[in-house]
């Protein structure tokens, strides 16, 4: 039997027509710009977030990457919130590769910076001092339970950049994730920022590959950029053959993720020793907690939960992640939860 897999969205499978599209792909050398494929899901990427061009790459992390060394360079400075995944789970990449340093900020319970504090973290055009270039956001919020970030707060902060002459990048991995939480279209999410990426090898189902958008000039220098990183790839048409399903049938059904997730927190909530935030749950991920009085270890649960083919997130000693995605639906959470109140019992009467 194949796992039960709530660890992340990334574990995705690709789905039968998106296989189906790979055989028949048609495909070019796309380093020459000779993929008709890769061209076709570029041209699709751009339209659907209003920008004028879009550009393939293998990865989130590649994506970004290419993203900031478009828009800075060495001895310039990021602004960015102190749990983004940029910061905290890209490898430092920007520091290492491009000799940009990040200026972390705190951020709230959805993953907002402070607009006074960003304002106050730009610098002076003095010698000393890095020069601010660049802010960096995130939507939705990975660390903050995969909150959706409000449009006014994207404006606000665009605002504040187009003031001091700074770039903005969104981090989109899950852009359509919170467009539908927001109820709005990918392309009003972005209106405010220069650049955005987005995975199509989460929610997506797509096995591989991310897009990065902005404008025309924006595009051609991030082509140049993903050459340098090593992300040209020749006939890359049978990975966007897949990319080109992920946007024409798998972004609509985005919101059955979220109501499974909320599905899944309100099951949790009814566990005795679990804590969850039911009203935190606006996408796909959710985070929960075991109650004091619990003797076993998150990971001594995610290993005994294992045994029963669920595979779960155990993000510490007493917290968990687990994610929805569209190989995960009601049977599957039920399935979870049964085992998870099975081993909670136990948890408890060792405890008793
Ligand atoms: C997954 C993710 C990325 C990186 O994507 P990869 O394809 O795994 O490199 C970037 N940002 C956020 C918020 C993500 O969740």
């Amino acid at each position: 039997m194949d796992k039960i897999d709530f660890r992340s969205d990334t574990v995705t499978w690709p789905t039968p027509a998106m296989r189906q599209a790979m055989l028949t792909a048609a495909v070019g050398d796309d380093v020459y710009g000779e993929d008709p494929t890769v061209n076709k899901l570029e041209a699709l990427a751009a339209e659907m977030v209003g920008k004028e061009a879009a550009l393939f790459v293998a990865s989130g992390t590649m994506g970004n990457l290419a993203a900031i060394l478009t828009h800075a360079g060495r001895g310039d400075e990021a602004i960015l919130g102190q749990d983004a995944h940029i910061f905290c789970w890209e490898a430092g990449g920007m520091a290492a590769l491009g000799g940009v340093t990040p200026y972390p900020l705190p951020t709230d319970a959805i993953g907002r910076m402070d607009l006074a504090q960003i304002e106050a973290a730009i610098r002076w055009d003095d010698p000393h001092c890095p020069r601010s270039r660049l802010i960096l956001l995130e939507n939705s919020y990975g660390a903050k339970n995969g909150a959706p970030v409000p449009l006014d707060y994207l404006a606000a902060v665009s605002d504040i950049a187009r003031r001091h002459g700074l770039a903005t990048h969104l981090d989109g991995a899950r852009l359509f994730n919170a467009a539908a939480a927001l109820g709005v279209p990918a392309r009003a999410v972005v209106q405010h920022v220069d650049s955005v990426s987005f995975c199509l090898s989460k929610g997506l189902c797509a096995p591989v590959g991310s897009l990065l958008c902005g404008s025309a000039a924006f595009v051609r220098q991030a082509r140049r950029i993903r050459k340098i990183l090593g992300g040209g790839m020749r006939q890359a048409g049978v990975l966007a053959a897949a990319g080109i399903v992920s946007l024409t049938e798998m972004v609509d059904r985005l919101s059955q993720d979220h109501e499974n997730a909320a599905l899944l927190a309100r099951g949790l909530a009814s566990i005795s020793g679990i804590q969850v935030d039911v009203e935190r749950v606006r996408t796909n991920i959710v985070f929960f907690y075991l109650s004091p009085d619990v003797t076993l270890s998150a990971p001594q649960i995610a290993a005994q939960l294992r045994q029963a083919n669920i595979w779960i997130g155990a993000e510490s000693e007493r917290h968990f992640r687990v994610v929805t995605h569209y190989w995960v639906g009601p049977n599957e959470i039920e399935l979870l939860l049964g085992a998870l109140e099975e081993i909670m019992r136990q948890g408890v009467r060792q405890s008793a």
